[in-house]
């Protein structure tokens, strides 16, 4: 019998889940990444998995399953055994799948534990080098008499860079043509190198490449500019002329459901605490990440929160039409 089951059953028949679930972990436990090595999202479950080692008293594993904009990760989640050893970091794709696509192999929320909301992402729009627009009225410009020729690059159907670039299109009343991949790394190497033209990346990912002036950046995706020295003179595209245009990206971490009740305890605590570790604060700071420390990091709180994020963007994504088979 395994941990789970002694853990579990301990908790409603015996009564002394404390001690039988003290046991958990006694092995490394896997955070599955939905997206690309080298990404934002990995970035942040590296970073979550270091933080997270002290309190669980475990190494943790970082396991990318990407594709299909995040669906391919969550799904091998969904099915993977209930015992807190699999875990989910996704963004909030999480909350735009169900519209999106039409056949999703699971459920959301049902087929999750919501183990906390870890942090707000803001994003940036961002073009390749050889740009000639200096500024997001002269991008504008430029993707109004190009339309349908200028290549936005994605991670995937119901990632943030598509939510991002669906509402960037829909705010401009032009289309572009997407350009999906595994993950925003990638994606990221082909801006670069001028393959694809513009694309919206978190903060995470984007600030060290227009330090390094790899690529350029045309504004901020939420309503609050960011006080990064990177981006110090960027506007938020609200004030550039997208009045109250905001896609900003959380994520979140999430167990298969029927996990016992004393092992989400244990991992939400460890949660906790990590996201308390100042080095894991600082690093995130220093990114434009904001670690999130309210009712959200609570089990229920995510759940209310993925639940309104799900009704939100089902209306958007609805209005503009879009769905994958
Ligand atoms: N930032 C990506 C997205 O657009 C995902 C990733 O590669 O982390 O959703």
């Amino acid at each position: 019998m395994t941990h789970l089951w002694r853990c579990g059953a301990g908790l409603a028949v015996l009564g002394f889940a404390s001690l039988a679930c003290a046991e958990f972990p006694d092995k490394p436990v896997t955070l599955v990444v939905p997206f690309s090595a080298g990404g934002p999202s990995d970035k942040i479950a590296r970073d979550l998995a270091e933080a997270l080692r002290k309190p669980l008293g475990q190494t943790v594993i970082i396991e990318n399953a990407a594709g299909a904009g995040g669906t391919v990760g969550s799904a091998k989640v969904a099915r993977a055994a209930p015992d807190g050893y699999t875990l989910l970091v996704h963004h909030i794709g999480m909350a735009t799948a169900p519209a999106l696509y039409r056949k999703l192999s699971y459920k959301v929320p049902d087929d999750f534990e919501t183990l906390g909301v870890i942090n707000e992402a803001p994003s940036v729009l961002i073009g390749k080098p050889s740009l000639t627009a200096n500024n997001f009225a002269e991008l504008r410009q430029w993707i109004a008499s190009n339309g349908g020729k200028v290549n936005l690059a994605n991670a995937g159907l119901g990632s943030a860079s598509h939510l991002c670039g669906l509402m960037l299109q829909g705010a401009l009343k032009t289309s572009m043509t997407p350009v999906p991949y595994k993950g925003t790394a990638p994606a990221m190497t082909d801006l670069i190198g001028g393959q694809v033209d513009v694309m919206c990346e978190q903060a995470t990912n984007a600030v060290p490449q227009i330090e390094g002036k790899k690529v350029k950046v045309y504004g901020i995706t939420s309503l609050q500019r960011l006080p990064l020295a990177a981006l110090k003179d960027t506007p938020t595209l609200s004030e550039a002329g997208l009045n109250d245009f905001n896609v900003q990206v959380w994520h979140g971490v999430y167990a298969p459901r029927g996990t016992p009740a004393a092992v989400l305890a244990k991992l939400n605590a460890a949660l906790r605490a990590a996201l308390k570790d100042p080095d894991l604060v600082k690093r995130e700071e220093a990114l434009g990440l904001t670690v999130v420390n309210d009712d959200r990091l609570d089990p229920g709180g995510h759940r209310k929160y993925l639940e309104a994020e799900k009704a939100r963007w089902s209306k958007v994504i609805k209005d503009a039409g879009e769905y994958a088979d």
